[in-house]
């Protein structure tokens, strides 16, 4: 399945780990936060699809930033490649060895460290889970300006590393701009402390951002200052069909005149995803009452409870009457919206249970964003079923190919198709997953050699031994000599 990783080679120049080496870090971290028990190992190794997976003989449990500095420096001195792991729940194989590193999951540094009630700053150690943050803030008042289908496993840490973007991202903008601060030790194990709670602070370079989205490979996240949101009274819900994607794409362009300053998510699914879900999860149902070709949910999020829910009503007539929309429900209630947004949520599921699946997770210029399942469903004819789903307010698609089991016929005809047609309309073939090991040597679809060059020239500073997520990211063969 994971054919990226077997092209791989493992680095001859890292060190093999030896008892020596465990001996120190019971030392420094006691003995049972050195994990050598082989089940546990097992699910570390192994990523969240159960596509990639890694032989490591060793997962660090760090409980403070001090033990993952001397975790590093001495991986760094031995020349012992690193892992980093949060909730393992990333889809790009980034998160799991590829082959003997040394995995370290900053999953009990789990503490929050302040909260500012008046600017909504939230300041804690980048092993929180964000479900976690999400029920903290809720007793606050507040929300987590992102929000996904993982938040019951995934890190903060994780999320800062992926840049993960999620349903919230066309209200509240990415982590570069909601994360104000952070804390992040470097491959020799030097600590930087960047964790401002400013919105503003134009003194120098702003580093930070360097290892948001930079899943690992340039250090490992330890603490994270993020700008919450006030939660506020009337959030409202809305389910839709449409009969095609052009009307799809007009909706989305009424929302975002006529539901303005309201508006909080603009997801797409289309029919192929509703019966995956209606197949393989339990308990779900279409919510409109005949099946058709896409389904739009919109949500809104406002102040005014009487205001909100008229706007969203007016609209949904509106767009009935003109012909953009051909069936449409609001939620009545809080379980009416969670069952909505259960289907939406569900697909990723659902498509693990249908068995094998190839997923791309591409930004292309909305009117483009449907034209690649079309064509990949002329050009895959009934070897697979093809999906359509995603972040469509942000030009984001998630198409997935889901067949009976892996197989390089199939996979020699989507690849490297997807990524040239994603590269000719100038998308990106990673919106918001990242890169991990599967896409690290299809980075130049996206991005130019002299931008490559810069970004192995910063990696070689932060990591000169290359012992952070080695194999992922950029192209391997910058680096294997
Ligand atoms: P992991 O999977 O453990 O790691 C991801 C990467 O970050 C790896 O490269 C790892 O080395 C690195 N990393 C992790 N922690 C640290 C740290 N502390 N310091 C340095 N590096 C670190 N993503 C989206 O963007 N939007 C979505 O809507 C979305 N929905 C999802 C729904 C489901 C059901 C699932 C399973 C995944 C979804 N994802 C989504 C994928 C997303 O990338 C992850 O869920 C999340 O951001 C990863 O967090 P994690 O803690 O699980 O990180």
């Amino acid at each position: 399945g994971s054919s990226a990783a077997s092209l791989i080679q493992r680095n001859p120049l890292f060190s093999s780990l030896d008892s020596k080496d465990v001996s120190y870090f019971k030392e420094i971290l006691g003995e049972k936060n050195v994990v050598e028990d082989k089940e546990r190992l097992e699910t570390a190794n192994t990523d969240w699809m159960h596509k990639y997976k890694g032989s490591s003989k060793l997962m660090l449990l760090p409980k403070n930033t001090q033990e993952v500095s001397q975790i590093l420096e001495y991986c760094d001195s031995r020349r012992l490649a690193v892992v980093p792991q949060g909730g393992n729940t990333g889809l790009v194989g980034g998160s799991v060895p590829v082959f003997d590193e040394v995995i370290v999951n900053v999953g009990l540094m789990n503490k929050i460290l302040s909260f500012d009630e008046v600017s909504g700053v939230l300041v804690c150690e980048a092993g929180c889970i964000l479900e976690n943050l999400a029920t903290f803030l809720d007793t606050k008042g507040f929300i987590m300006p992102l929000d996904l289908g993982a938040k019951g496993s995934c890190h903060i840490g994780g999320n800062v590393s992926t840049n993960a973007g999620g349903l919230r991202l066309i209200r509240y903008g990415s982590l570069h701009g909601t994360v104000l601060g952070l804390e992040a030790v470097t491959a020799n194990g030097n600590v930087l402390d960047m964790l401002g709670t400013l919105r503003k602070d134009n003194t120098g370079y702003d580093l930070k951002h360097l290892f948001i989205g930079s899943e690992g490979s340039l250090g490992i996240v330890t603490k994270v200052s993020i700008l919450t949101q006030p939660k506020l009274s009337s959030v409202n819900l809305a389910f839709i069909a449409c009969k095609d994607y052009l009307s799809c794409q007009k909706l989305l362009v009424e929302a975002k005149r006529n539901l303005g300053e309201i508006l909080s998510a603009f997801e797409f699914l289309d029919n192929n995803s509703m019966d995956l879900v209606l197949n393989h999860l339990d308990g779900v149902r279409n919510p409109v009452s005949s099946s058709e070709n896409f389904y739009i949910l919109i949500e809104t999020t406002g102040s005014d409870e009487t205001n909100d829910r008229e706007k969203l009503e007016a609209f949904l007539l509106k767009s009935l009457e003109k012909g953009l929309v051909s069936d449409g429900v609001i939620a009545q209630d809080i379980n009416q919206a969670s069952s909505f947004w259960r289907i939406r949520e569900g697909i990723t599921e659902a498509l693990q249970k249908a068995g094998a699946v190839y997923k791309y997770d591409l930004s292309l210029p909305v009117e483009e964003i449907y034209n690649i399942v079309n064509d990949l469903r002329g050009r895959l004819g009934d070897l697979a079923n093809v999906m359509g789903y995603g972040h469509l307010g942000d030009g984001n698609l998630h198409l997935n190919i889901s067949a009976a089991e892996y197989n390089d016929k199939l996979l020699g005809l989507i690849e490297p198709y997807v990524y040239e047609w994603t590269s000719k309309h100038r998308g990106s073939i990673s919106a918001e997953h990242g890169l991990g090991v599967m896409k690290a040597n299809e980075i130049f679809y996206s991005k130019s050699p002299e931008t490559v060059a810069l970004m192995a020239s910063i990696k070689k500073l932060l990591d000169p031994k290359g012992i952070l997520n080695p194999y992922k990211v950029l192209p391997h063969s910058l680096f294997s000599n």
